[in-house]
């Protein structure tokens, strides 16, 4: 075949191989078309999951008759002027229309403020047919029927109805974040209706469109990020470090407006939640970015949502940095979840809720299947023996009771007297029990607060190793004789190599021949610790990690290793001082509500909930 050039229609079909992926592609383009158009009211329905009809009704400016052939005339566009880094519109590349009317049946009825009748034009696989009259308010409807009906090849990938259905959602919920001030509506015989009442663009509107489409649980559990750095500006809201996913999905990102998913952005976020979560959680996140049009690249891709920023290191540190700052501003906080579930669990019937905050079924009330019928614990059920009420319940609460009272008591009596004034009014309140030898029961001026002893002094002495990476060396232990610990050859001098650092840690390592060091001082705030244990485990974590993290996050695995080891295991019963000292230790370092695996290391009931449990409310 000799070279000849194609016809517009095949290079139409080849344009919409890349911008016209599946209906959500073209539901995307429309409704950004619509926003671009200043509309605030955007109707959107489907059917058969968009592969028969997209329907998109705005209230916007609206197409001058004279102007709707070259609306699906390719490479025309009304966005775009001479400057192609000066981009302030969603669309820019003027091929959306033509390529949905080269592989569906399109029709484009138009009206301005202007003009006194609509007009409409029609576009079946390329072929384009004569404006017409047609009767219509103010705005444009864009309807496209039987997609891909053209390009059966394409046809045969769609993933079924439902999926269909669903990614149409996702694309409005991901746009409609960023456009708080306009109303959108999405509906269809295939779907429940989907409604975002119109807000506003102020911070607040802003949250009120957020908690619309991802739920009133994420602005509860949620922090501010606003920092701006050498003109580029970060605003937002991310989750603490207790409400999390397993996996990304729920992180939104936005460049001057317009929805992105970027390695970068998707990146400085895992690295900003590094040590407050475990590798398979991930936060919940709402990103804005603002930036001058010229210094970021958004024609990368056909479909617009890839980006490249000119000074990539500068956007990184500012999403790291900001995000870190927020989450050590926001101190100690348990997500709302934990308290929530666990009231939810207390009522007969009650739906039950998992960590992801979704209900995961009802159940009736039953102490002993709480955490699960595989996990029955006879000694927590109703029908449990009375010996062993006697033994492991009676015993030990007697016993905790007489631990926490006894010295907390404002006239020196043992017994149950109230707390200390002064302590009440602090965060996590005054220690009043130690139950099931983990658990400390506190109480401020309205709550109870329970904290999960060995999650809470994990985290503490976490935050204490990092600092001392900055700081001073934290103070050692030395042991009468040291400790010969024998290892492979190459984790010995993998421990040799980073014993400088595990000497700040106040652990003290060296050589001890081949496949062998001694330790001879150990962390003092580790306590008692199996030394031979806490080296191999190290020298795992080392090797795990040797070869891709940066330094400084090794150091803080090694961190994370160290304090797994040192903490407070549960078992451990502690005197009032040692428990209302471990409250304070908590009050006073940032990032503490929750372990060093996300979980959360507190829980507050409101005073309030439990008289409603009560019926006293
Ligand atoms: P682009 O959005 O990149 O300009 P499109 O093919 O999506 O390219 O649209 C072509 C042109 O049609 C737009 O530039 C705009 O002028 C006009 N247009 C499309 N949809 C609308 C709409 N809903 N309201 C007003 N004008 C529209
Ligand atoms: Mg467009």
């Amino acid at each position: 075949m000799p070279i000849h050039q194609l016809s517009e229609t095949m290079i139409n079909q080849i344009a919409a191989g890349e911008v016209i992926e599946r209906p959500a592609s073209v539901v995307k383009e429309l409704v950004e078309n619509a926003l671009d158009a200043h509309a605030s009211r955007v109707e959107i329905v489907t059917a058969g999951g968009g592969l028969n009809l997209i329907r998109v009704t705005d209230d916007g400016n609206g197409i001058p008759e004279k102007e709707l052939a070259l609306a699906v005339a390719r490479h025309c566009t009304s966005k775009l002027s001479d400057d192609i880094h000066d981009i302030r519109s969603l669309g820019f590349r003027g091929e959306a229309l033509p390529s949905i009317g080269s592989v569906a049946r399109l029709t484009i009825r138009s009206r301005t403020a202007s003009s006194g009748n609509a007009a409409e034009i029609g576009i079946e696989g390329g072929r384009v047919a004569t404006v017409r009259p047609a009767a219509a308010n103010r705005g444009t409807t864009v309807e496209v029927r039987d997609l891909f009906y053209a390009t059966p090849a394409r046809l045969k990938f769609m993933k079924g109805e439902r999926a269909e259905t669903a990614a149409t959602s996702d694309v409005i919920k991901r746009i409609a974040i960023a456009f708080p001030a306009v109303r959108f509506t999405l509906a269809g015989a295939d779907r429940s209706t989907l409604e975002l009442a119109a807000s506003d663009n102020s911070p607040e509107g802003s949250l009120r469109r957020i908690a619309q489409v991802m739920g009133a649980d994420f602005p509860q559990n949620s922090i501010v990020v606003d920092a701006e750095r050498e003109g580029v500006r970060l605003q937002g809201h991310v989750s603490i470090p207790s409400f999390t996913r397993a996996n990304a999905l729920q992180q939104y990102a936005y460049v001057n407006g317009r929805p992105v998913r970027d390695k970068l952005i998707a990146g400085a976020i895992r690295g900003a939640f590094a040590d407050v979560l475990p590798r398979d959680r991930h936060a919940v996140t709402v990103l804005f970015l603002t930036l001058d049009p010229a210094t970021v690249d958004v024609n990368v891709h056909p479909a617009k949502a890839d980006v490249r920023f000119r000074d990539p290191g500068l956007v990184r540190g500012l999403i790291v940095g900001a995000i870190r700052e927020a989450l050590a501003g926001a101190g100690i906080r348990a997500a709302t979840t934990g308290a929530a579930g666990m009231m939810a669990a207390f009522r007969p019937g009650a739906p039950v809720y998992d960590r992801d905050g979704s209900t995961s079924g009802h159940r009736s009330y039953d102490p002993a299947f709480r955490s699960g019928s595989a996990n029955f614990d006879p000694a927590r059920s109703p029908q449990r023996p009375l010996d062993m009420e006697i033994r492991g319940g009676f015993a030990e609460s007697s016993q905790a009771s007489f631990d926490a009272g006894a010295p907390l008591s404002a006239d020196g009596r043992a017994g149950q007297s109230e707390a200390p004034e002064a302590l009440l009014g602090t965060q996590l309140g005054a220690a009043r029990a130690q139950v099931h030898k983990n658990y400390i029961v506190a109480q401020t001026s309205d709550s109870l607060v329970i904290v999960d002893q060995h999650a809470a002094h994990e985290r503490l002495v976490y935050e204490a190793l990092k600092n001392a990476l900055h700081s001073r060396p934290l103070p050692s232990q030395m042991l009468l004789l040291p400790e010969i610990v024998d290892l492979p050859e190459d984790d010995a001098e993998r421990l040799a190599l980073h014993s400088e650092t595990l000497a700040r840690f106040g652990l003290g390592i060296e050589r001890f021949g081949p496949g062998a060091v001694a330790v001879r001082e150990t962390p003092a705030m580790l306590g008692e610790v199996d030394t031979q244990q806490l080296v191999r485990d190290l020298a795992d974590e080392i090797a795990d990690n040797n070869t891709t993290d940066m330094l400084k996050e090794r150091l803080h695995y090694i961190a994370a290793t160290m304090a797994c080891h040192g903490s407070v295991r549960s078992g451990r019963l502690l005197k009032p001082d040692e428990m209302n000292a471990l409250l304070r230790q908590m009050e006073a370092t940032p990032g503490s509500g929750t372990c060093n695996h996300g979980r959360p290391t507190y829980i507050e009931l409101k005073l309030a909930d439990i008289e409603r449990l009560f019926g006293r409310r």
